[in-house]
């Protein structure tokens, strides 16, 4: 419902930037409160001036990420234009419509993620350089900590949309697929009780989501798709199973302590490539 939801309010008014606002607000007050009294996991729940703190830090980092989303439009439209000429590829079906063409942009940009995120578990140097690992340091899951994350990893999480969008000339699409990935995104980290099955065949849930945050290292080496689940029933990394711990290793790592990850493992990490 709640996808559908923000679907409907960007098919509503495709122009209107403050939808992507409205859309992290409303999913976050929405999912907040279920999570605090119909918890999948009542041992998730984080005290209230965690969770302020947490608020905090979201909103700080939502800043950053429109930093790095306006230096990637300045350094790359010029260029991925100019591609799109040299190869051939102004081939994007603007007369489509356009909640198919949103679709073409999240599966697209989902295929690209689906690689880089992959890369991030597979190599100890992208894994670092990404600061992936803060983002799975958590021991307990809820919908904010779809923006928990090292402020230099807004550099990976927004290329992919950015890249489909740019190269392509996609246009307004483009924004539709960005509201329901970041509201997707809210959803699979809550600590809510849902596996829709129907929806799961595409879209990840949080069952899925979650197993992809375990600390064990073979659990959380499968769904690397954070907004959609198809590309690893594609490529073989589905796994649908209940974790029993979350995080990198038996401890959550200090504030500073995630902050220097990128330079700095903590000593009992299980699940950071080559630990
Ligand atoms: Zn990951």
């Amino acid at each position: 419902m709640l996808l559908f939801l923000v679907v409907l309010a960007w098919y509503a008014d495709p122009t209107n930037e403050l939808t992507y606002l409205y859309a992290i607000i409303g999913a976050q007050l929405i999912l907040g409160v279920i999570e605090h009294y119909l918890p999948a996991r009542p041992e998730w729940i984080i005290r209230a001036r965690q969770k302020t703190f947490n608020v905090i830090l979201v909103f700080c980092l939502t800043l950053v990420a429109l930093v790095i989303g306006d230096l990637y439009v300045e350094w790359l439209t010029a260029p991925l234009a100019t591609l799109r000429s040299a190869a051939g590829l102004d081939i994007w079906p603007h007369h489509w419509p356009v909640l198919i063409q949103l679709l073409m942009v999240f599966v697209a940009s989902e295929f690209i993620w689906y690689w880089m995120h992959r890369a991030e578990h597979r190599w100890t140097w992208v894994w670092r350089l990404s600061g992936h690992g803060v983002h799975h340091s958590f021991k307990k899951l809820n919908a904010l900590n779809f923006g928990l994350n090292h402020p230099i990893e807004y550099f990976f999480i927004l290329l992919p949309s950015l890249l489909v969008e740019l190269t392509f000339g996609v246009g307004v699409a483009a924004a539709g697929a960005s509201i329901l990935t970041v509201t997707q995104t809210s959803i699979v980290h809550s600590n809510i009780r849902l596996n829709t099955v129907g929806i799961g065949w595409l879209f990840t849930t949080n069952h899925y989501h979650i197993c992809h945050h375990s600390a064990d290292l073979d659990e959380s080496n499968t769904n690397y798709g954070c907004s959609a689940i198809i590309w690893d029933r594609v490529f073989g990394t589905f796994l649908d199973r209940d974790i029993s711990e979350a995080g990198t290793g038996p401890t959550e790592p200090t504030l500073w302590e995630k902050f220097l990850m990128p330079v700095r493992e903590p000593d009992d990490t299980s699940i950071a490539p080559g630990a």
